[in-house]
This record gives structure tokens, C-alpha cells and sequence, in this order.
């Protein structure tokens, strides 16, 4: 198929990761390995002729393969080392709060904001310094991916001298500024090393005489082989919030999923609110996309006109299907059809929930057994 990449702007820069990614495929001394974003599978597909929110999982796959990728993941493990980490430091505060209340102290009046999306940390950071108390102090799923694949790596391959590459295939450019920021690296080594975009990738595909659409599906590699469908989700607004919320209803049946989904979390509207009753409490989330709506929102809380527990944020509209390394053009119609392609993926995953993934589980009695912090920005205190 044609290639349909056009970028007037930021070309050079464009040039310059695939050019690195390029040089690191060729190197013989490096182990290069890819973590792929919930949001590019359902979008990546429009570079080469196919309807917005195909599902080419695989085919991405198939073609980082070709490209000469050694391992290749999903970014969606992060994502629910993410949906485990941000669900405990929640009810953590919401506990905290209750026996505050109890003494008779003042409550914070600000809710838990998400973290994972660094357009909207740095925002935070910049505009309201006072705020970052309230952030997650979670770090994002590209990250978290990051520094738990070359923990595990280390472990796997400590015979041999090959460097461990990380590459991550993002929807997003504001990520390569995360990937770069100096709390993400350990000893001067990066967690990630290089952020792709989905249109990049698509170049990179193009430039190879790859045949997207006629790829065959091929599986991820182990040992991060499985995702949930609550790790996908992350891809589309409103998605941390259901997968947190999934971790806490512990029957695990359809019609708890089903509720969720109905709870208000879902759809495409700037602000959404939901509220949950959760071990006999009300717990009251927001899900907002846009900094503009974020901002308005934050006005809400400081004046006391809105209350809640948690707070999503995503920059972009929709969320990260909407990222501005997406495939354009973009518009309200192509979004909607990515996000069906998420839900479409999350319902056919035998994997609904975080905590069953099998991936996580070997993580959590292995690498992370003593050394949970390094999924948190700062020494997590416990
Ligand atoms: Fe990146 Fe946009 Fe997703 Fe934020 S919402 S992580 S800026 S793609």
C-alpha cells in the first residue's frame, strides 16, 4: 500500500530517532526490544489503506520482525503493573482520609490525579506545582515497562555482553520527552532508550518494502507474552479509570465488567464522572481528556464545586488513540472507530483484569519482589 505519512513540521527530528532506530536494528552488539502502545494497533492500519480501528496486533508484530527487532512486546504489562500500583496507592489515600476524618482533622481537598501521561504531568508540573502532591506517584506504563524489561533482562542474559535496547512504538511524541527525562535513566542508561511514533514506524515500514496489509499475524515473544484487556484499554479516554476499577471489584463475572463499563467511564465527552460503591463507600472518578478540560475542572475542585477520589487526565482528545503521532488525518470519526478497535481487542482478551495476567504475576514474585519502588517516581515509602 501507499504510504500516506506527511509531516510539514519536525521532520529533521522524525529523521533522527528512525535513524537511530535504524542503527541500533544493525548493531550486532545490541539486543533490541520493542514495547508496543495500546493505541497504535488500532491505528497504524490507516497508513496503508485499511478502515481506522483495525486490529493489526499481530501484523505489527510481523513487521517489527522483518525490521529486526529481537523481542517484541506489548506496552499493555506496563500498563497493568500501572492499574495495580495506582489502585493500591488509591485506596491507600482514600483509607488514609477516612481515619483522618475520624480524628477530626481537615481532609485534602484534591482528588489523585493519573500520572501516565506526561503531556499533562508537565502541564501539572509547570501550572500547578502545588498540585504535584496529588499526582500518582506511579510511573507511567512506557516506563514501568522499561525499567522492569531490562531488570528482567539482566537476569535473563547475564552471560552474555549484548546491550539491552528499548524501543517503544508510541502514538505520542510528548513520550520521547519522557523517555528522556533524567529520573528515567539509572547510572546515565535509559530505561527507554528510543521513542517511535506509529507514523514512524509506518515510514519505517514503507522504507523496508514491508507489505503491511499482507503480513500474517504473528504472536509476542515471552516472557511478557500476555496482556489483559484492562492494560489495553489505557489507549482510550476513561481506560485507566475502568482498569482500576476492575481491580477492585473482585467478582469476577460479565455483569461486574458490564457495570463498569456503564458506569460512566466510557464515551467520548471532554469531562465524564462516575461514581462507584466500593466495600461501602462512594468513590467518585473523573475522566477528562484536553488540558483545557483539565484545567477547568481543577478551577471546580479548588473552589469546591466538584468533589472527587480520582482523576484521570489525558492531553489528547480521546486519549492516546488521538496522539499527535497518530496517522492523520484525524477527526471526531476517526477517533470513535479507534476506540471501537480498542474495546473490540479488550472484549475478545481472555484476559480481562490486570491481576490475571500471568506476565504479572511471575513480576511480582521475581524481579519486583523487593524492589517494587522502581515502578514510582520517588522511593515509595511501605
Ligand atoms: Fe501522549 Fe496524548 Fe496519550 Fe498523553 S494522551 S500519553 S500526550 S498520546
Amino acid at each position: 500500500g501507499q504510504c500516506r505519512v506527511v509531516c510539514p513540521t519536525g521532520a529533521l527530528m522524525i529523521k533522527k530517532d528512525i535513524d537511530r532506530a535504524y542503527e541500533a536494528l544493525q548493531d550486532r552488539n545490541k539486543r533490541v526490544i520493542a514495547q508496543i502502545a495500546p493505541a497504535v494497533r488500532v491505528a497504524i492500519g490507516e497508513e496503508f489503506g485499511m478502515e481506522p480501528g483495525a486490529i493489526t496486533t499481530g501484523k505489527i508484530v510481523a513487521a517489527l520482525r522483518k525490521l529486526g527487532f529481537d523481542q517484541i512486546f506489548d506496552t499493555a504489562v506496563g500498563a497493568d503493573l500501572t492499574v495495580i500500583e495506582e489502585a493500591e496507592e488509591l485506596m491507600e489515600r482514600i483509607q488514609n482520609r477516612e481515619q483522618q476524618a475520624k480524628k477530626g482533622k481537615p481532609q485534602a481537598q484534591f482528588p489523585l490525579f493519573s500520572s501516565c501521561c506526561p503531556a499533562w504531568f508537565k502541564y501539572a508540573e509547570q501550572k500547578h506545582p502545588d498540585l504535584m502532591g496529588h499526582v500518582s506517584s506511579c510511573r507511567s506504563p512506557q516506563q514501568m515497562f522499561g525499567v522492569v524489561i531490562k531488570e528482567e533482562f539482566k537476569k535473563l542474559y547475564k552471560n552474555d555482553d549484548k546491550e539491552n535496547v528499548v524501543i517503544a512504538i508510541m502514538p505520542c511524541t510528548a513520550k520521547k520527552f519522557e523517555a528522556a527525562r533524567p529520573e528515567n535513566s539509572n547510572n546515565g542508561i535509559r530505561d527507554v532508550d528510543m521513542v517511535i511514533t506509529t507514523q514512524e514506524l509506518a515510514i519505517m515500514i514503507q522504507q523496508s518494502g514491508i507489505v503491511f496489509g499482507e503480513l500474517e499475524d504473528e504472536a509476542l515473544d515471552m516472557p511478557f507474552g500476555f496482556t489483559s484487556g484492562a492494560g489495553v484499554i489505557f489507549g482510550v479516554s476513561g481506560g485507566v479509570s475502568e482498569a482500576v476499577l476492575r481491580y477492585y471489584f473482585k467478582e469476577k463475572n460479565a455483569a461486574t465488567l458490564q457495570n463498569i463499563s456503564y458506569s460512566g467511564v466510557r464515551g467520548m465527552e471532554g469531562v465524564k464522572e462516575a461514581s462507584v460503591e466500593i466495600d461501602g463507600r462512594n468513590v467518585r472518578i473523573g475522566v477528562v481528556h484536553g488540558l483545557k478540560n483539565a484545567e477547568s475542572l481543577i478551577k471546580k475542585i479548588e473552589k469546591g464545586e466538584e468533589r472527587f477520589d480520582f482523576v484521570e487526565v489525558m492531553a489528547c482528545p480521546g486519549g492516546c488513540i488521538g496522539g499527535a503521532g497518530q496517522p492523520i488525518p484525524q477527526n471526531s470519526d476517526v477517533r470513535k472507530k479507534r476506540a471501537k478497535g480498542i474495546y473490540k481487542v479488550d472484549k475478545a482478551s481472555p484476559i480481562k483484569r490486570s491481576e490475571d495476567n500471568p506476565a504479572i504475576e511471575a513480576l511480582y514474585s521475581g524481579i519486583l519482589i523487593s524492589n517494587r519502588e522502581i515502578l514510582h517516581r520517588h522511593k515509595h515509602k511501605k
